[in-house]
Order: structure tokens, then C-alpha cells, then sequence
């Protein structure tokens, strides 16, 4: 789920006067920090027990919303929005850059 998909339900949740849902996903980066959402992509439902979250807010919901931030990562090095990337070193590399610094 991207940015665009989150902003049309935004939409879709004021136009039916759901007001309450439109502000909390207006701030969804807020209520789940980084550091959260990290641990969803890693599968960690424990943060459940950390975050006060509204019910509707599902599991399929976050892992939709944070893997689709995880999707647009950009290599450090070629600038491709990746999906296999690797920290090395504290750089982000798609599998193809990573694979060449290895072969140097
Ligand atoms: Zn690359």
C-alpha cells in the first residue's frame, strides 16, 4: 500500500464521515514510528502490545502499509527502487550492485 493508496482512503473515510479514521491515517507515521514499522516488516506482532492501535487497524493493514515502504528503498549505488536490498556496511545495495562489489 502506497502513499497514494493511503491518501485515497483518507479520502474515501471523509467523504463517509469516518473523521476519526481520516486524521489517524493523515498521521499513520506518527502513530507507528520507524522503529515500529521495521518490526512489522519483520513479522513482530508483539508491537501490538506496544502501540495503542484503533481495532480496524488489522495486521494485513500495517504489513500492506510497511512493506510497500520497505518496496521503495533506492540502491545506494545504481538508484533502482529495490525490493532485494542489503544493508552492507550501512549502504543499501540491490542484489545486482551488492553481487558486483563482491566480484571487485
Ligand atoms: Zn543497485
Amino acid at each position: 500500500m502506497g502513499k497514494k493508496e493511503i491518501e485515497e482512503m483518507i479520502l474515501k473515510c471523509q467523504r463517509s464521515g469516518a473523521l476519526d479514521k481520516a486524521r489517524w491515517l493523515q498521521t499513520i507515521d506518527q502513530k507507528v514510528p520507524p522503529s515500529f514499522k521495521k518490526r512489522i516488516q519483520d513479522n513482530d506482532k508483539s508491537i501490538y502490545r506496544e502501540l495503542i492501535l484503533p481495532t480496524w487497524v488489522t495486521w494485513d493493514f500495517l504489513r500492506d502499509w510497511a512493506l510497500d515502504d520497505a518496496e521503495q528503498v533506492k540502491c545506494n549505488a545504481c538508484g533502482q527502487v529495490t525490493e532485494g536490498f542489503t544493508n552492507y556496511k550501512s549502504i543499501t545495495l540491490c542484489t545486482e550492485c551488492l553481487e558486483n562489489l563482491r566480484k571487485m
